[in-house]
């Protein structure tokens, strides 16, 4: 169970080739794109690493001025319609599942209003060449359960679309 989340077949397919250039590295970028009127999210676009990004084997650390500009510019082009969703990542060899650290830096994307979403998602694709899996999910707000603040992590399920 989930939301689906839709992303571009093309833009699956540059993750996939971004992961396997960084291999055995951690590589990855930013979702663009819109909340649909059902509420679906709809990806349009992708960012990549840009040219100054740190890939490690265990850690990923975008190119935060190049994602910025790209996500500016790409946010004009659209007339403001199209926004920041979100972040992606490789995990090379590994799952797609969120690891604590990931899921601290949703949280701290969530809790920035600077990143223009409050609900940001981060995806992983986990695994290697041909074997790739995506993971998605959202962050939808804090539960408050005294003495520890816990997040609400929304699954969601990707699925690809042809771009018109
Ligand atoms: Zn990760």
């Amino acid at each position: 169970m989930g939301e689906p989340i839709w992303i571009p077949r093309q833009a699956y397919g540059l993750m996939c080739a971004l992961g396997e250039k960084s291999f055995p590295l951690e590589t990855g970028g930013v979702f663009l794109g819109y909340k649909a009127n059902n509420g679906e999210l709809v990806v349009t676009a992708l960012i990549g690493p840009g040219p100054n990004a740190r890939h490690s084997r265990y850690r990923f650390a975008p190119d935060a001025e190049y994602q910025q500009e790209k996500i500016e510019v790409h946010h004009a082009r659209s007339e403001g319609r199209e926004t920041y969703l979100g972040d992606w990542h490789t995990h090379p060899r590994g799952s797609a599942d969120l690891s604590s650290l990931d899921k601290r830096t949703l949280t701290r994307i969530a809790d920035t209003p600077s990143s223009g979403t409050g609900t940001p998602v981060m995806a992983v694709l986990g695994g290697e060449s041909e074997k790739w899996d995506l993971n998605a999910v959202r962050f939808d707000g804090w539960t408050r359960r005294f003495p520890f603040k816990r997040c609400n992590l929304v699954p969601l399920l990707p699925r690809l679309y042809d771009q018109a």
